[in-house]
């Protein structure tokens, strides 16, 4: 199939749009700055202000992209950068804002990524307005966990599709090593390459080009380990901070234990990753592995959603 892009390589990528501005969001907004190129962050506007949000005099319009920015910003300056990587004007690459105010700038970006809350009909309603400025050529990718890259691409144009893939970043996006590409029924070959050079070249990550099944290859090993871990615990009666310490550094995994690092993932991500395998599988025993852990289901809940939140299984003093 040949397309007609305006991209021919990795070098033509140098404005971006990202869509959602939460955990992985600003994560991704930060890396793609730091990689050179010009970003918008967009979110929509929340319904009220934190108390952290209101202390910073943000605005309701502002309050979220700002902030999270902010948490973005500290992470990433709080760690040591190998300084041939690190740009320190990545920041002023990126403009906040509201998507409805700055919809319009979806129409004057080379890639447009979508990482909002992963539920299917949002983020279709998210590819229906992208659709209504995007301009032909532009790439559009999903950073879904593993939602049916099919189902999210039903409804848009030949063209939109055939620009369309999934871009798995791992959390957090500037450290972690692997990205996901995997490509609908429609995707341009020369678009999966083109990302798998972005990529590989400009973003310093491994690639690998997974199947549209249920959470990809990653995440349906990775949550089966996790919520195995869960049960386990509390067959077992260990603690959180047990579980953590048998799970991570003797593990040889000092940052990535299995609890905290479900706070860092948001618990009501994991629990709609959960639910997507659960729900899209036809293997009776898969289905029952991936059952809804009460334990989550009270948290989520109780508002403890992990960091993002302030607390989820640990409490953030
Ligand atoms: P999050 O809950 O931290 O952030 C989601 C953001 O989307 C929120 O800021 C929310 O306001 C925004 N949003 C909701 N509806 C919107 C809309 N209609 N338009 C614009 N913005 C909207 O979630 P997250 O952890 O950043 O996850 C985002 C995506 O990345 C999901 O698809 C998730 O599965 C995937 N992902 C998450 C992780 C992780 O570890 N958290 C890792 C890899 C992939």
């Amino acid at each position: 199939m040949t397309i007609k892009s305006s991209h021919k390589n990795a070098g033509s990528i140098r404005r971006a749009a990202v869509i959602g501005s939460g955990v992985m969001g600003a994560g991704i907004a930060a890396h793609l700055a730091n990689a050179g190129m010009r970003v918008v962050l967009l979110d929509v506007v929340p319904q009220a202000l934190t108390a952290e949000e209101e202390k910073q005099g943000l605005t309701l319009a502002d309050a979220k992209v700002r902030s999270r920015l902010a948490s973005a910003a500290v992470a990433r300056m709080g760690k040591a950068q190998p300084a041939q990587l690190y740009d320190p004007s990545w920041a002023s690459r990126i403009t906040p804002g509201n998507l409805s105010d700055h919809l319009s700038a979806l129409g004057d970006v080379d890639w447009i990524v979508e990482a909002v809350v992963e539920r299917l009909d949002i983020k279709r309603d998210v590819f229906a307005l992208i659709e209504s400025v995007r301009q032909p050529g532009t790439i559009v990718s999903t950073n879904t966990s593993g939602l049916s890259a099919a189902s999210m691409a039903e409804g848009r144009s030949a063209e939109f599709r055939q620009h369309f893939a999934v871009t798995h970043f791992f959390n957090p996006p500037r450290y972690m090593k692997l990205v996901e590409i995997v490509p609908a029924a429609d995707t341009a070959p020369e678009i999966v390459q083109l990302l798998s050079e972005v990529c590989e070249r400009r973003l310093g990550k491994g690639v690998v080009i997974a199947k549209d099944t249920p959470n990809f290859i990653a995440n349906r090993i990775g949550t089966f380990g996790m919520l195995v871990t869960l049960e386990e615990t509390l067959r077992f009666g260990l603690t959180i901070e047990e579980a953590d310490a048998l799970t991570g550094p003797a593990m040889g995994r000092p940052k990535t234990a299995t609890f905290r690092m479900l706070d860092l993932v948001g618990l009501d991500t994991l629990l709609h990753v959960v639910d997507n395998v659960r729900e899209r599988s036809t293997d009776a025993v898969e289905q029952a592995a991936f059952a809804r852990p009460a334990l989550l289901e009270r948290l989520v809940a109780a508002g403890r959603l992990g960091e993002k939140a302030g607390a989820g299984f640990y409490k953030k003093v």
